[in-house]
């Protein structure tokens, strides 16, 4: 048994299964890297960061010199062209500890590494070193007020004029777009008028946040992923140069989707690490608070909830680094993605109500991490395609 089950990153980490099978020896030592920085540094302010709303820019650069931002940007732009599974991993042991720090950094990795993919050297080739080391963040302008599960019904709109671009509309819950470090989105936008609607042609566009006619709403305050930043943009003629296009006209929606198919096995093991955080919580409060005389571990009911805790951190696990692996091993894993994804985002929110249950008062008070990690699971269910979303794109791989 024990040897199927050895806690994987961080130093009080309680056992679930690892995927020794899917990591090298380098990607277990930068697993623990990351592992140790999440504890050190992460973890003694993110009660505090959640509390407050407060967006924690204090840590970007050192989050930055650890090179997450970068991950999987080439090492020629001053990235480290890491893998989804280099990615994920440092993904999953950011959440063990906080949420929205796991968020901010895929965010901006998965940003950074979408705009080299679609932009020309002279238009990104200034920026992705910067946006690698988190110096510069880039926000995704997806989602709009018209609704985000549908994101192919667009209402913004860039119309030709005298050579330029001219962008009018609004995107919301647009993550890291009103930090310090917000200099830019990757907007997309219909490029083509009078066509049915669901069915335009839509471009991907690099616009700077400062240019006129752009406006950053305030951020959000949300439920969970609180010390992220999150806001509403809004585009009220904004004139761009014709090379403010990243690629061709008509393939931003297929740029889009192509970050959100590797970004949802991102989420998946966001979601691991926010499970192995409360598995960790709850097996160490179990080992030494009491009721009845005896420790709560010792009662049965209770020592068999924190099993199936341990059953659903390993499942979201074995989903994420599956999906991973094939993903770097180019295989097709679109359906594994979506499975991990829908998978261990529900099987979190299980996690989160037992180990906050099993917390008893404590699990309401704002400052305990699982009742952070309750609050972040919410968010888990509804980004990078909802779950009715997954189950539609499941759905599609059984020919339905
Ligand atoms: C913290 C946070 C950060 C985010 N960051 C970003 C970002 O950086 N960039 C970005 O572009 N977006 C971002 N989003 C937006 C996110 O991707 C959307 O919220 C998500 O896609 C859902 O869209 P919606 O909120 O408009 O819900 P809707 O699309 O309005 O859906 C509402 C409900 O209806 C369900 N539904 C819709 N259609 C169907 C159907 N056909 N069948 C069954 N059920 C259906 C949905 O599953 C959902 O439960 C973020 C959101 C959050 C909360």
């Amino acid at each position: 048994m024990s040897a199927l089950l050895s806690g994987p990153g961080g130093a009080s980490s309680a056992p679930s299964i690892d995927v020794p099978w899917a990591l090298t020896d380098e990607q277990v030592a930068w697993r623990e890297a990351v592992a140790t920085f999440a504890d050190k540094v992460i973890a003694p302010v993110a009660a505090q960061n959640f509390i407050s709303g407060r967006f924690p820019a204090d840590l970007v650069p050192q989050i930055g010199e650890l090179g997450l931002f970068g991950i999987r940007v080439s090492a020629e732009r001053g990235g480290s062209g890491g893998g989804v599974t280099d990615m994920a991993l440092a993904i999953e042991q950011l959440a063990r500890v906080d949420g929205s720090t796991a968020g901010t950094v895929q965010v901006q990795a998965a940003n950074a590494a979408c705009l080299e993919s679609i932009g020309s050297e002279e238009q990104v080739g200034h920026i992705i070193p910067r946006a690698a080391s988190g110096k510069c963040f880039v926000a995704f302008g997806l989602t709009e007020p018209s609704g985000g599960s549908n994101a192919r019904n667009m209402r913004t709109v860039a119309r030709r004029a005298e050579g330029d671009w001219i962008i009018n509309g609004a995107k919301q819950y647009i993550t890291n777009s009103g930090t310090p470090f917000s200099e830019y989105v990757v907007l997309f936008a219909v490029t083509s008028e009078g066509t049915t609607a669901g069915k335009h042609e839509i471009s991907a566009f690099l616009v700077p946040l400062d240019a006129p006619g752009v406006v950053v709403g305030p951020g959000y305050d949300k439920l969970g992923f609180r010390a992220s930043d999150t806001r509403q943009l809004y585009f009220d003629d904004v004139r761009l140069p014709a090379s403010a296009m990243l690629g061709e006209p008509g393939t931003g929606y297929g740029a889009a989707m192509e970050t959100l198919r590797w970004s949802r096995v991102m989420v998946s093991a966001l979601s691991t690490g926010l499970a192995q955080g409360c598995l960790d919580e709850t097996v160490a409060l179990v080992k030494v608070r009491e009721s009845f005389g005896r420790r709560l571990g010792d009662h049965q009911h209770i020592a068999f909830m924190c099993a199936e805790i341990a059953a659903m951190v390993s499942t979201c696990r074995l989903l994420t680094y599956d999906a991973a692996w094939k993903a770097d091993h180019g295989l097709p894993y679109e359906l594994e993605a979506s499975v991990a994804k829908f998978t261990s985002s529900e099987l979190l929110n299980r996690v989160t109500y037992r180990a906050t249950q099993l917390h008893g008062g404590q699990g309401l008070m704002l400052d305990t991490p699982v009742a952070r990690f309750f609050a972040d699971a919410r968010v888990q269910t509804i980004i990078e395609g909802t779950s009715e979303m997954q189950r539609l794109l499941i759905s599609r791989g059984l020919g339905l």
